[in-house]
C-alpha cells in the first residue's frame, strides 16, 4: 500500500499510526525515519522527486525534501514529522490509532502536526496531470518539537529556495506573519567556598548572583526602552529569570551558583548580539568579586520571526481566509525559512489549544477550506 497514492483518510490514518516524538529526554527520543520514509513512498508515487537528509550526526533523524516541477521561484508547504510526548492515560482513545467521533479525527500529531500533510497531499492531487510553472516542494522537518535541528541543517545546507512558504503549524486557519524568538541561557558563577565563620576565607559566589540579577533586570529594562512592537499583546522583549540552583549549607561560603533565564526577543534582534551583551555586562562583576562568571546557551535559540514587509504572500493569505494577519505566541520553524530567503506565513487548520494535549483532535470542518485556500496557493504561485 504504501508505494501507491493513499487516499485522505488512509494517509492521516498512517501518519497518526506511526509514532514520531521528539524529545529533548533520550529515552523519549524517537526516530522520525519511518513516517519520512512512509511520506517519500507516496510523493514518489505521486511523481515528486524525493530527497531523504538525514540530520548531521544523527542518522536516525532525517528531512525530507519532495520537489514536484522545477525552476527558480515556486512554493514550499512546510511541516514537522515530529510529535512531543504523550501522557496514554489521559486519552480517552490510543493517541496512535485515528479515531473519527463527533465531527472530529483524534490521534498524536493530527492537529500538530503530521496531519497538514494529509492535506497537502490532497491538495496537491487536483494538479498532478498539470505542468507547474514553478515548482511545488513538499518539505517535511524533523525534531521541530525538541531542537529544531531540521530547519537548523536546512539553514546549513542553503534548502530549499523557493519565493514562498507556508508552514502549517495550528494556527485556526488565520495567517500568522511574526512571532517571537526565544532564547535559554545558563550563568555559571565560580567563586571559593570556605568556612563560614570568615568571609576572607571563600568569594560568595552567592552574592556574586545578586548582582548578576540586578544587572539582568537593569538590562531587562533597557532592552524594553530600545525595542518596542504595537504588533505583540506584551510589546516589549521579556527577560525572565527562571531557575537558581547554589550552595550546601548555611554555615559553608558558597562556591558555585548557577541561574537559567529566558530572553524572548522581538523581530530585529539577535540572540547572539545579545549573549556578547551580557557577557560584556558581566565582566566587570567577576572581576570586583574576583570568580569566574560563564554565559552559555541551555539550547540554541529560536530567533524571532518576521515576514517582509508588504508580503505577496501574507496578502494571499489574508484573502483567501478572511483574516488579517495576525502574531503567535508560540515558535515555529517560520524564522530558519524567512533565513533561507522565503516570504514566509505560518497557516494551519488545527488549533494550538488542542496541541501538545490529551485527546489531540482536528476538526473535520477545517479539512476542506484548508484544502481550498492551498489548492489556490499553488494555483497562484506554481501554475500562473
Ligand atoms: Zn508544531
Amino acid at each position: 500500500m504504501s508505494s501507491q497514492q493513499p487516499t485522505f483518510q488512509h494517509a492521516l490514518s498512517r501518519l497518526i499510526e506511526i509514532p514520531s516524538v521528539s524529545s529533548t529526554l533520550p529515552d523519549l527520543d524517537m526516530s522520525n525515519l519511518p513516517v519520512i520514509n512512509e511520506l517519500a513512498a507516496w510523493l514518489e508515487a505521486m511523481g515528486f522527486q524525493c530527497e531523504i537528509q538525514p540530520l548531521p550526526g544523527a542518522p536516525h533523524k532525517a528531512n525530507l525534501i519532495a520537489t514536484l516541477g522545477s525552476g527558480p521561484g515556486g512554493l514550499v508547504l512546510a511541516g514537522h514529522t515530529d510529535t512531543v510526548p504523550y501522557n496514554d492515560s489521559l486519552w480517552k482513545s490510543s493517541p496512535f490509532a485515528l479515531e473519527e467521533r463527533d465531527g472530529r479525527f483524534y490521534g498524536l500529531g493530527v492537529c500538530d502536526m503530521k496531519g497538514f500533510f494529509a492535506l497537502v497531499m490532497e491538495a496537491v492531487r487536483g494538479y498532478l496531470g498539470t505542468p507547474l510553472t514553478a515548482p511545488l516542494i513538499i518539505l517535511a522537518t524533523a525534531d521541530e518539537e525538541s531542537s529544531m535541528n531540521g530547519a537548523r541543517a536546512l539553514v546549513e545546507l542553503g534548502r530549499p529556495k523557493a519565493r514562498y512558504a507556508v508552514v502549517g503549524e495550528p494556527t485556526g486557519m488565520r495567517p500568522i506573519h511574526m512571532h517571537k524568538g526565544i532564547m535559554m541561557e545558563r550563568i555559571q558563577i565560580l567563586g571559593q567556598s570556605g568556612h563560614s565563620s570568615n568571609p576572607a576565607l571563600g568569594r560568595n559566589a552567592m552574592e556574586t548572583v545578586h548582582k548578576v540579577i540586578t544587572d539582568l533586570m537593569q538590562f531587562r529594562a533597557e532592552l524594553a526602552e530600545r525595542y518596542q512592537n504595537p504588533g505583540f499583546t506584551i510589546p516589549t522583549p521579556t527577560l525572565n529569570l527562571g531557575c537558581i540552583h547554589g550552595g550546601d549549607n548555611p554555615n559553608r561560603i558558597c562556591g558555585q551558583c548557577q541561574l537559567d533565564f529566558d530572553i524572548r526577543m522581538l523581530p530585529g534582534m539577535d540572540s547572539e548580539q545579545l549573549r556578547q551583551q551580557i557577557r560584556q555586562r558581566l565582566l566587570p562583576i567577576a572581576e570586583a568579586d574576583q570568580v569566574e562568571i560563564s554565559l552559555e546557551a541551555i539550547t540554541p535559540a529560536i530567533e524571532a520571526f518576521a515576514g517582509p514587509e508588504n508580503s505577496d504572500l501574507v496578502a494571499a493569505c489574508e484573502k483567501l481566509t478572511g483574516h488579517q494577519a495576525e502574531v503567535a505566541a508560540f515558535a515555529t520553524e517560520a524564522p530558519f525559512f524567512s533565513r533561507l530567503g522565503m516570504d514566509t506565513v505560518v497557516l494551519g487548520p488545527g488549533d494550538i489549544d488542542q496541541a501538545h494535549q490529551p485527546d489531540e483532535y482536528l476538526s473535520q470542518e477545517r479539512i476542506k477550506p484548508m484544502i481550498a485556500i492551498l489548492q489556490s496557493l499553488i494555483r497562484q504561485y506554481c501554475l500562473s
